[in-house]
Order: structure tokens, then sequence, then C-alpha cells
């Protein structure tokens, strides 16, 4: 990875949460120095997981406004993009010609919906949710009786399910894994959500794929047909890497990162949904697509660019979830070789799955169940399993149960 170098001027392309995170963290942090931050989009900055949830039925873009209070002196180009990167000479180019000088290179470009090109000129309305541009387009179309087709069954398909669902559209869901979430929760989990979607109206189709589009008439595997009024793809991101693969720094569908932040180019760092690192538990290279991530990783990079012995960034990964009544916090693997059931699993209910391998925890996902989320988490740092009957038994204090077992 790469060596030391001279802190600032520090250059930030991409002005989302991650960036946000690390210039606060900066200046959190007494750095004085010039901090100048690029950033595609106009808009100043938001939060992105309200787009598929209270922004869909509020439409406040006031209420989702990220706070750049804490972190004064930055320089914003907003409604600018960077267009290459020369790390020798450690310059960065924009569209508009301008060339900025750096002594720290910071990528936090994120991600960008993946899409269907053969989709765009089918002649149905499309949408792809990221930006508050793409939410707003989307709330537009989600009125009442709506007939929607969602593509994909991951997180942010289902919750645009779920609160189009809410605002009384048709809502169908095609996904061509035979379970939800497929890539990120336990498979209990997956079969509760789809019972839940189902309950409340949403058309599921699993094992699915889309065929094709003519106008509203969409096309499926399972050869049936439907009429829509309007399609969302909801089948992933890429990262937006090009620029970092372009200067020959390594990536792959993503900017590899060790845990201090730094790419295997000397003096670029990168953070937030742009990187693979790391995952302490599985040990491989992964994209880590969460708020938290984006949160803490970005403050864990400006603290160890200021530091002389800095802390590595070892969060266990973590997302939450909200769809109907199901309120969902996951950590970890989505999968062990056992499973342990915490209350009871439905739907509506308050229950916690502790996924276990090789007599260790290696995941939980809690539902409804917010309170016991912090303590379970703890169970990922032990080297055993406590008490498997009392962690099982929601009447058991959790707290003790782990502090015995530390
Ligand atoms: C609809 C939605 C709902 C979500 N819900 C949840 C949730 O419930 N729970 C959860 O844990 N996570 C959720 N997430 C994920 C979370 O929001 C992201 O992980 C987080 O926003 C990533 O932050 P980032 O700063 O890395 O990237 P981004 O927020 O994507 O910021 C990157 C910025 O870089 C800019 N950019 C890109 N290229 C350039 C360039 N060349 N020059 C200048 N600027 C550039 C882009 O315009 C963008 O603004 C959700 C995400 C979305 C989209």
């Amino acid at each position: 990875m790469g060596s030391d170098s001279p802190v600032g001027p520090v250059l930030m392309l991409g002005g989302g949460l991650a960036a946000i995170s690390f210039v606060t963290t900066l200046r959190g942090n007494g750095f004085a120095g010039e901090v100048c931050v690029v950033e595609t989009e106009a808009e100043p900055p938001y939060d992105r997981p309200p787009l598929s949830k209270d922004f869909q039925r509020e439409g406040d873009s006031e209420k989702i406004r990220l706070d750049i209070s804490r972190a004064p002196n930055v320089e914003w180009m907003r409604g600018r993009t960077a267009t290459a990167i020369d790390t020798r000479q450690r310059r960065v180019r924009l569209t508009d010609g301008t060339e900025l000088g750096y002594a720290t290179l910071v990528f936090a470009t994120g991600a960008r919906p993946r899409e269907i090109p053969a989709l765009r000129d089918a002649g149905v309305p499309l949408f792809t949710l990221r930006t508050l541009e793409d939410a707003r387009r989307i709330r537009a179309v989600l009125v009442p009786g709506a007939r929607l087709l969602v593509i994909g069954g991951g997180v942010i398909g289902l919750e645009l399910a779920a609160t189009a669902r809410g605002l009384g559209c048709e809502v169908t869901v095609v996904e061509a894994a035979d379970r939800l979430m497929n890539r990120c929760c336990p498979t209990t989990l997956s079969s509760l959500v789809a019972d839940c979607h189902r309950a409340h109206g949403v058309d599921l189709q699993l094992n699915t794929q889309l065929k094709g589009v003519d106008g509203a008439r969409v096309a499926l595997s399972d050869g049936s047909t439907l009429e829509v009024d309007a399609v969302i793809l909801g089948i992933g991101v890429v990262a937006n890497d090009e620029l970092a693969r372009a200067a020959g720094i390594a990536c792959d569908d993503g900017i590899f990162v060790d845990a201090f932040g730094r790419t295997t180019c000397p003096g670029v760092l990168a953070i937030g949904d742009v990187t693979r690192q790391r995952n302490p538990l599985s040990g491989r290279f992964e994209r880590i697509e969460t708020w938290s991530n984006a949160q803490n990783q970005g403050a864990a990079a400006a603290r160890a660019l200021l530091s002389t012995e800095p802390a590595p960034f070892v969060e266990l990964p973590w997302y939450w979830s909200d769809q109907f009544e199901m309120k969902m916090q996951v950590v970890g693997l989505a999968a062990g070789d056992a499973e342990i059931v915490r209350g009871v699993p439905a739907s509506g209910g308050k229950f916690a799955l502790i996924q276990v391998r090789h007599g260790r925890a290696v995941g939980v996902a809690c539902v409804n169940n917010a309170r016991e989320f912090a303590s379970l988490k703890k169970l990922l740092a032990l080297s055993h399993l406590p008490d498997v009957a009392a962690l099982a038994d929601p009447s058991t204090d959790l707290r003790k149960i782990i502090q015995r077992a530390i």
C-alpha cells in the first residue's frame, strides 16, 4: 500500500457521506490545511438511506441534509466532476478544464446503479435509485394504483417495493435467485421478508427474470406477461473507480485499500462505497456498501492520515433496512453452519437470528429488536459461544450472558 506523504492540501473526489465524515474528522482533529471537495452533484449534501423510505412518503429534501457545519473552511466545488488524475504530478483535471494540485488525494466517489442498457429504449419509464434527483423522479410515479415492476429483490428494491405498496401502488418484484436479499441476510430472514411482502400484497416472483419489455408490456422468464406503468431496477451497484484504474491504482470493481484507507498509490486514499477492503470476518476483500462503513471508515482514514501511530479500521460490516413492519439490523456473515433463534420469528415479531460457525457466532440479524442488537453484536468478538439455551431464551438478560463469557 502507499507510503506516507505530506498531508495537505487534501483534495476529495466525491462529497457524499464518506467524504463528509473524512473532512469533519480532519478538522475535528486539528488539521488546519487546505481541503477541497469536488462533487458531481450541484445539490447540497444529503443522506441516501431515506431516499427509499421516508423521502418517498414525505418529499422533504431539507430533512435529509448532511451536517457539514463541523467541517469549516472547506472549499466545496459542487456541480464539477473529476475526469483525470496524474499521480506523478499530483494533479487532478475537472470537466471544465480546471486543474487542481494535491498532497493527499481521497477517492470518495461511491458507486452507481447497475443498468440494463437494452431497457433504455424499451418505451417504459425506467428508474434506478441513487441520487436525490432519482428519488424525486420515482416519487412522482408512486401514486395510488400505479403498476410498478421492481427488478431485483435486494435491499433497495425491496425497500422501494414496501414504500410504494404503502403509497397504494400495485407492486411486482422479480428476483432471479430463489430467495430475497440473497447476498446479505440469512435464509430464515429471507423467507420472513418474502412472507411479509406477500402479506402486504406485493406480487413476489422468485427464480424469475425479465425476458423483455415492449412499451408497457413486460415478459418474464416463466412465460407470463404483465402491464406496468414503470420499471425500477434494483440490481446492485458498480464502483465509481474508473479514474483510479486509469491511473494504475489496483482496483477490481472497487479500489483496494488497507485498514488505513491507503490505496496502492502513495498519497492516494479511498473510502466508502468505492473501496474494496478486507472483511474481518470472511477474510476476503469485499465492497461494503453500508452507511456505517462510509461514516466510520471515512473517519478512521482521516485519523490515520494525521497520526504517526494510526489505528487500523476493523469494524464488522453491518446495515439496517426498514420494510413494512420489519425493522432489520444485520451484522457479520449471512450464513453459518447452524442458527440460534431468539424469540419467535414472524414478520411482525421481535426476534434475533444468530449464525454459528465452528462454535463461534459469525453473524446476527435482529428484527424489531434494536435494543438487543448492540449486545448481540458483541457475540461476534467472542472466541466461543456462551450458553446456547440461554441465548435462545428471550427472557434471559443478554448483557449478563455476554459479560460472563468475556
Ligand atoms: C436509496 C439508498 C438507500 C440506502 N439505505 C441504506 C440503509 O438503510 N442502511 C445502510 O446501512 N445503508 C444504506 N444505503 C447505503 C449508504 O447510503 C451508502 O453506503 C453511503 O451513502 C455511501 O457513501 P459514499 O460517500 O461512499 O458514497 P456516495 O454517497 O455515493 O457519494 C459519492 C459521491 O461521489 C460523487 N462522484 C462520483 N464520481 C465523481 C467524480 N469523478 N468527481 C466528483 N464527484 C464524483 C457522486 O456524485 C456522489 O455524490 C442506502 C443507499 C441508497 C442509495
